[in-house]
């Protein structure tokens, strides 16, 4: 039995090792690659309609999520059987509750780790920082945070996304027009795409463009992925 179990474990392995490959060839005969990001949910209005796009697209997104209550673990644990990455954005978003110190901002990550933990088994690696990490309201809060922590999330096992195409959606006065025209002007052939998005309550900026710029995304030759521990992140430069 002991040696069937091997078997079955490097037959697994060798799968998963030529799926990697499939995908790499096609990254490579790809315009680019786009990473979707979503961050700032669970919520009950946005996320399932983002969730219902993407899957009717069969596309892999990533979110970064925020603290929830009970009512919205299905919604994380839809994330995970829908084959997304949940990575971590924090347990509170308030820069004056996260960037009070180093230590408060990793312990905001530990706990949003740990609750997603407990909803889905899995212990996320991936982290977006509350503004990102080249933020500068952090500043006022603590001088040289962003220094301390680019360096000691890293010592703790985490690797960190930002973003380099943003999609503008959490801007108030802007249309929905704008998101679209932020996010295809923003992608760009021979690179990965990080794209800024948000799940947060009533972003039908985002909700109504999407499927327009997934289609946009698959005609000009691009493909999708889900960023995962292998990939090489974006970030930006640290202000503070
Ligand atoms: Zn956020």
């Amino acid at each position: 039995a002991q040696e069937e179990e091997m078997m079955r474990i490097a037959i697994e392995a060798q799968k998963r090792e030529e799926e990697l490959k499939r995908q790499k060839e096609e990254e490579e005969n790809a315009t680019g690659v786009i990473f979707l990001t979503f961050d700032d949910g669970p919520t009950s209005d946005s996320t399932p309609q983002i969730l219902d796009i993407l899957k009717n697209r069969n596309i892999k997104a990533t979110f970064f999520v925020l603290h929830y209550d009970e009512n919205h673990e299905p919604l994380i644990k839809r994330e995970q059987e829908e084959g997304h990455t949940i990575g971590l954005h924090g347990y509170l978003h308030s820069y004056a509750d996260v960037y009070t110190s180093a230590d408060t901002c990793l312990e905001n990550f530990r706990k949003i780790k740990e609750q997603v933990y407990q909803t889905t088994g899995i212990e996320s690696k991936i982290i977006r920082f509350p503004g990102g990490s080249s933020n500068v309201v952090s500043k006022k809060y603590c001088e040289g945070v962003m220094t301390e922590l680019v360096k000691r999330v890293v010592d703790e096992g985490y690797r960190y996304s930002d973003w380099n195409v943003d999609s503008g959606d959490a801007a108030k006065p802007k249309s929905e027009e704008v998101v679209y025209n932020n996010v295809i002007n923003g992608i760009k052939p021979g690179r990965n795409n990080v794209v800024l998005m948000h799940d947060f309550a009533g972003n039908h900026k985002t909700i109504d463009e999407l499927d327009k710029i997934i289609t946009w995304g698959l005609e000009q030759g691009y493909v999708f992925r889900n960023i995962t521990e292998e990939t090489p992140m974006v970030t930006h430069g640290v202000n503070n």
